[in-house]
């Protein structure tokens, strides 16, 4: 039974062990082994033939565009790829596999021996290793509801069946359901970066199982393993560990033993379910596929499709950190997609400072869209829009006040950064005099804060520039004021 009755003192005695297996669907416009469209959300049963629907005497011709982005998807995760690998036939019955098998690979898969690098809490990376990547062909669907006659019937949509997967497997090296997390967002910025799959969770083009055991720390010896099926979001995997590590232990604790099975998530209790144990494990009894040869990756085409890799998410990490001076965090953020780092980095060129861009990206324009529930395509302002607005904050030409009241006037009216600013063109006010009148007013109505500039806190200035500011209805030029203010403080 679900637990939430461990202290962190006996959890802290056991050691999780987390393997992953995940399955995505490659972009291919057409399937593994026929020319039937590779396509989600057609009518049921429209992209079939007599090859992926197993009809006698048909023949499958592999899909050179599936090996290429499966090979490209393996060097991204730093993986061997074997030259010759193997086709085998995957046997099981089920009703959305017509042919009675699965085309899979088994013991020589396209690639082995990979790793991919994953944040950790305290900053630093670790290291996950990645057992193999091999290709296979996905089933068809299975419709249990939907229907009026549900309740008594299953429906089949066949059109899923032959389209190609890259099944990835990670070595049992993640040990914390966030560390399943990070690992699970690496893996798919990776391949998206790389354009091989759309990794859409919901439907179904990236799948992940995850293999768990638990074991006293220090022990030699992994622990019998759960595999947990069934979990459709990053979100949920976590959750789903973080129950089963649980309900182990607590099995553990309370003088059982864990036995080696295959459980079913149920996010809408939030606990797992026994599907099947190993004695009803399926004996798949692979086999060579007589009807395909060999897949050989030969040296040229690997050479050719190693000049196909992007800059991936981790180098472009580094590399903007370097460039633009932006914080960890915020590089993080802008390279989420290879888009999103793309239409920055094209702006940022064209900016005085980069770095000013990517604030007013993430934070001033950022937070606007997220309150608003609207996505960086739907913003009036665009990114030319944004480079202007930094630049002229930049030069000083408008304060950062004024920079929030000309967006407020774009997000009112659906405008643009460069159309509202020629048309308003904000007041400033250079005049030195000026300001330090309304510099002086405030420093008179402030002597506890004078006091403690004067005592050695310096950064009160700050506070100082801000009211100054606001005395000048955010129209003092921020240059001006910023030195103005040091001088009278100092004065
Ligand atoms: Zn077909």
């Amino acid at each position: 039974m679900p637990a939430a009755t461990l202290s962190p003192e006996v959890m802290a005695k056991y050691e999780p062990v987390i393997g992953l297996e995940v399955h995505v669907q490659l972009l291919t416009a057409t399937k593994t082994f026929c020319s039937c469209a590779n396509q989600f959300g057609s009518a049921p049963n429209t992209n079939v033939c007599p090859v992926c629907l197993g009809l006698p005497g048909a023949l499958p011709v592999l899909n050179e565009k599936a090996v290429e982005f499966a090979t490209l998807a393996s060097l991204a995760i730093n993986c061997e790829v074997r030259e010759r690998s193997i086709f085998a036939r995957k046997n099981y019955f089920y009703p959305d596999l017509p042919k009675g098998y699965q085309i899979s690979q088994f013991d020589k898969p396209l690639a082995e021996h990979g790793w991919i690098d994953v944040p950790t809490s305290d900053g630093s990376t670790k290291r996950i290793g990645i057992t193999r990547l091999h290709m296979e062909e996905d089933a068809g669907k299975s419709l249990h509801e939907g229907f009026n006659d549900s309740a008594t019937h299953t429906y089949l949509d066949l059109n899923r069946c032959g389209t190609p997967l890259a099944e990835i497997v990670s070595d049992p090296d993640i040990r914390t359901p966030d560390e399943a997390f990070e690992y699970l967002t690496r893996l798919k910025e990776i391949l998206l970066y790389c354009g091989v799959s759309d990794c859409n969770m919901e439907e179904g083009s990236l799948r992940c199982d995850a293999n768990v055991s638990v074991r006293l720390k220090g022990a030699p010896q992994f622990g019998p393993k759960v595999e947990v099926k069934n979990v459709n979001s990053f979100r949920f995997i976590r959750a789903a560990l973080e129950y089963e590590i649980e309900r182990q232990i607590e099995v553990v604790e309370s003088g059982g033993s864990n036995r080696q099975e295959t459980r079913l998530w149920n996010s809408a209790e939030g606990r797992t379910y026994t599907m099947r144990s190993k004695e009803q494990a399926h004996d798949y009894r692979y086999f060579p596929e007589p009807d395909l040869p060999p897949l050989v990756v030969s040296p040229e085409f690997l050479a050719e499709t190693r000049k196909k890799l992007p800059e991936l998410p981790e180098a472009r990490r580094a590399r903007m950190i370097a460039e633009y001076e932006l914080a960890p965090k915020d590089a993080f953020t802008l390279t989420a997609t290879r888009e999103f780092a793309d239409r920055f980095e094209a702006a940022a060129k064209t900016a005085r400072n980069p770095r000013r861009v990517a604030n007013l990206l993430l934070s001033e324009l950022g937070g606007r869209l997220r309150a608003l529930g609207l996505e960086q395509e739907q913003s009036p302002v665009s990114m030319a829009g944004l480079v202007l607005a930094a630049d002229l904050l930049d030069e000083n030409k408008i304060s950062s006040r004024q920079l929030k009241q000309l967006f407020d006037v774009c997000f009112e009216k659906g405008e643009d950064f460069a159309a509202v600013y020629q048309r308003e063109k904000p007041e400033q006010i250079t005049d030195a005099s000026a300001i330090e009148a309304m510099i002086d007013q405030v420093i008179s109505a402030n002597p506890k804060q004078v006091e403690q500039y004067r005592a050695g806190k310096k950064t009160v200035a700050g506070f100082f520039v801000g009211q100054a500011m606001k005395a000048s209805k955010g129209q003092a030029n921020p240059a001006l004021l910023n030195e103005l203010v040091t001088k009278k403080l100092e004065g």
